[in-house]
């Protein structure tokens, strides 16, 4: 089992949510960047945009090697990024919630250490 060293679970509303982002990116949300808890990858809708990939749904919930070639993308724990993460899965490596539905965390530059490079 992978040990996670995770903060407590915190639950916030998506106008909470939305307002956070605003404080750290603006209003553009294309450019808003969330952080894989597994792999560490930084993303924003437009590096999924970028790829051909619709971004709603995806971008703070999977990790954007999900939608990439299988032989190049990492999986849990070994330590290759982008990988096939997703908070859909059997492991939820997120402690924050929006409305129940995990998310993964806005990159800050002072994020923990991504669960696969543990
Ligand atoms: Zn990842």
């Amino acid at each position: 089992m992978t040990q996670t060293n995770l903060p407590p679970r915190k639950d916030i509303t998506q106008e909470q949510w939305l307002e956070e982002g605003r404080q750290l990116f603006g209003n553009d949300m294309k450019q808003w960047k969330f952080v894989c808890p597994n792999c560490g990858n930084v993303q924003t809708s437009q590096d999924f945009r970028d790829r051909g990939i619709d971004p709603n749904g995806k971008v703070f919930y999977s990790c954007i090697g999900r939608f990439s070639n299988r032989l190049e993308r990492g999986t849990i724990g070994d330590n290759k990024s982008p990988c096939d993460y997703t908070l859909g899965g059997l492991f939820v490596f997120s402690s924050k919630f929006v409305e129940g539905t995990p998310v993964f965390e806005y990159y800050t530059g002072d994020n923990p250490t991504p669960v696969g490079n543990a």
